[in-house]
């Protein structure tokens, strides 16, 4: 069993005028345990997403660390300032209609215009019909296997 022990750093943070206690720096953010989190101050994306906010283009401040149930495994969550957090994006009606309008063009062919009921592959731009009959006209290519 390898030593889960790690050293305690005092450092500048972003979620506080003076030292915090920390585990250190892991890919450069303050590594806190998982009871050392001001929880008050800081939040994961998905506590955000609770509190009805998201990072809003704003980096991580801290990563948050613990271990699996099991003890084998340790896991990361980046955590965020509440107090930078941003409310999450409300659908609006005129929002979900501009978004149906776009899904409804990714499902229309380009060839025979109607919208089907999967998204076109954009490196053929039609409907699998449309490329079945393509290739089925197309007698240079079978003859070309045939022969
Ligand atoms: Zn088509």
């Amino acid at each position: 069993m390898g030593s889960k022990v790690r050293a305690v750093v005092k450092l500048h943070v972003a979620w506080s005028d003076s030292w915090e206690f920390t585990h250190g720096l892991h890919d450069g953010l303050p590594l806190l345990p998982t009871k050392w989190a001001p929880r008050h101050l800081l939040a994961t994306k998905n506590q955000l997403k609770a509190l009805g906010k998201r990072p809003g283009g704003h980096d991580p401040v801290a990563l948050l660390y613990g271990y699996s149930k099991r003890g084998n495994c340790q896991w990361f969550a980046p955590l965020y300032l509440i107090s930078k957090a941003k409310p999450k994006l409300v659908m609006t009606p005129r929002k979900w209609h501009s978004l149906n309008l776009a899904n409804l063009a990714r499902r229309e062919c380009k060839r025979c215009h109607r919208a089907r009921d999967y998204v076109i592959p954009p490196t053929f731009g039609m409907c699998f019909p449309c490329v079945e009959a393509g290739e089925n006209t197309d007698t240079t290519t079978l003859s070309g296997v045939a022969a």
